[in-house]
């Protein structure tokens, strides 16, 4: 069957580099494991080697019928459906470990799926499209450094690993790749998440502006100050933990504001 464009099959096919990746896992045997995307089975032949368990979700029908066959008695259980609608937490008890080489056309949204379950994951090894690895991995300052990098790095320990170029896979994707591993870690403190993301969010929606101007619906430039943010300054130059600390001062004060309205 010819790889499906529309599901981003680029299949890997070096052994060695597919046990490398797996190495990164430092699996746990006692923790359930979660494959996303297991296509033709490069990296699930190796960790059935190592696991009497292993979740794998593929959206591909054909290929998931072909891996239950294949790997059924072996104990793959097989999730035949879209990765971006699944639900780990639900599917095994946690901490989960999750490898995959992903589908490159949704792991932006798919990284933002699994931070929403991050309660319930040990960690994460994924080979990724390298400006993705880059982006999540930027520090504040660059042009890689946004919106995916706040988000993560706000809840994880980033490490990026190791590149592979386009010859490992069938057929050669058009961009270079990376492996990184993503550690559920402490962080910044964050009172209240959804406004820190909405916060995160509407900054980087105007990266060329100053903060005064992008982030004017929800502080003036004194308050900024009053932080020690200058307001001059562009969202791509402001580190995860002041993010942070401008978000929990947001918190503070409509939680003030809303006692005092109720008083
Ligand atoms: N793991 C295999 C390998 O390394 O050879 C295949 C990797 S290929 C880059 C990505 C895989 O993700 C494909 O098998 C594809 O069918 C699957 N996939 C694409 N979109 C998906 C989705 N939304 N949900 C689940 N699987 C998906």
């Amino acid at each position: 069957m010819a790889p499906r464009q529309r599901f981003g099959q680029h299949f890997l096919n070096d052994p060695t580099l597919a046990a490398r990746i797996i190495d990164c896992l430092d699996l746990d045997a006692g923790l359930p494991v979660f494959e996303i995307g297991p296509g033709r089975g490069a990296l699930t032949a190796l960790l059935l080697q190592r696991l009497r368990r292993l979740h794998a979700v593929e959206i591909d029908r054909d290929l998931s019928a072909a891996l239950e066959d294949r790997y059924g008695d072996r104990g793959l259980v097989v999730h035949c459906t879209d990765v971006l609608s699944f639900d780990f937490c639900g599917a095994a008890p946690g901490p989960l470990q999750i490898v995959g080489n992903l589908p490159y056309n949704i792991s932006t949204p798919l990284l933002f799926h699994l931070l929403d379950q991050l309660d319930c994951i040990a960690r994460m090894v994924f080979m990724l499209q390298k400006e993705v690895a880059d982006r999540i991995a930027a520090a504040p300052g660059g042009g890689d450094y946004g919106r995916l990098s706040v988000m993560i790095q706000s809840r994880c320990r980033v490490e990026s690993l190791f590149r592979v170029g386009p010859q490992a896979f069938t057929p050669p994707p058009r961009v270079e790749s990376r492996v990184i591993r993503l550690t559920p870690a402490a962080g910044p403190a964050i009172k209240d998440r959804e406004l820190f993301a909405a916060v995160v969010r509407t900054a980087f929606s105007h990266r060329r502006k100053t903060l005064r101007n992008a982030l004017k619906g929800y502080i003036a430039a004194a308050g900024l100050e009053a932080l020690g943010i200058d307001p001059g300054q562009r969202p791509q130059e402001l580190a995860v933990a002041t993010y942070a600390a401008l978000a929990n001062h947001l918190t503070d004060r409509d939680r003030e504001a809303g006692h005092d309205s109720g008083a």
